[in-house]
């Protein structure tokens, strides 16, 4: 799962250089592809319950789940980045909100705050907590912050399968859910809107988007659950 997670970072970082004006969301899937490929992984979405790409590309009102296509981006974009990757049968799911700069200070200020609530979640996955302290942080910074929370997408466990158990809400209060135990892997993954969080999925199938059109953001990590607290697998490098 570390190493795993480690390339996925390195995939991850080379594809945030690529987020700028001009390029189109099929040549960052295209970059994934060969990215992943490279470091001697598999592209984990591609045909992850039919999704045709081997990254989700969602910009400014798409949450998640976006497909890449002939979308040319735009500066002032908000370009999520969601990319999952199996090494040695082991999986990493990570992604993050890029500017293509230059973007407008609120949209600065969400991914700021946004990817601020995700470490703050990260901090409560320690033994002996339980999976709502996890949405209790994500939340409170997001709505303090004035953000809607996404509730119909979580994160989730993850090891061998992309998606295992528990779910892992961007909601919650203290103390309730699951017991967080030594040794699980979770992906953590708040998605935040400017206005109303209520979604719908486009005619695509896949992407998703907020109902009153407002822009979002997300931000995810594998993490894995020490003896001592939480450490980031998929970090990524400076
Ligand atoms: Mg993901
Ligand atoms: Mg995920």
């Amino acid at each position: 799962m570390r190493e795993a997670g480690r390339l996925l970072g390195e995939v991850l970082a080379e594809l945030r250089e690529l987020v700028r004006p001009g390029a189109t969301t099929l040549d960052l899937d295209r970059a994934a592809n060969r990215a992943i490929r490279q470091r001697g992984c598999v592209p984990g979405f591609l045909g992850f319950e039919g999704f045709p790409r081997h990254l989700c590309v969602s910009v400014n009102e798409e949450i998640v789940h976006g497909i890449p296509g002939r979308r040319r981006l735009r500066a002032g974009d908000l370009v999520s980045l969601d990319c999952g990757l199996i090494y040695q049968g082991w999986w990493a799911d990570a992604g993050l909100t890029v500017g293509c700069e230059p973007i407008r200070p609120e949209h600065a200020r969400l991914l700021e705050v946004t990817e601020a609530a995700l470490e703050l979640g990260i901090a409560q996955a320690r033994p002996g907590n339980r999976i709502g302290d996890i949405g209790h942080a994500v939340q409170q910074h997001l709505e303090a912050g004035g953000y809607g929370v996404v509730r119909l997408y979580t994160g989730h466990g993850i090891g061998r399968d992309m998606h295992e158990d528990p779910q892992v809400p961007n909601h919650g209060q203290s103390g309730r859910g699951a017991e967080i135990r030594e040794g699980l892997c979770l992906a953590i993954e708040p998605m935040a809107t400017l206005g109303d969080p209520a979604t719908r999925v486009l005619e695509d199938g896949w992407t998703v988007v907020a109902q009153d059109g407002s822009w979002s953001c997300y931000f995810e990590h594998t993490v894995a659950v020490g003896a001592e607290g939480p450490e980031v697998l998929t970090r990524l490098p400076a």
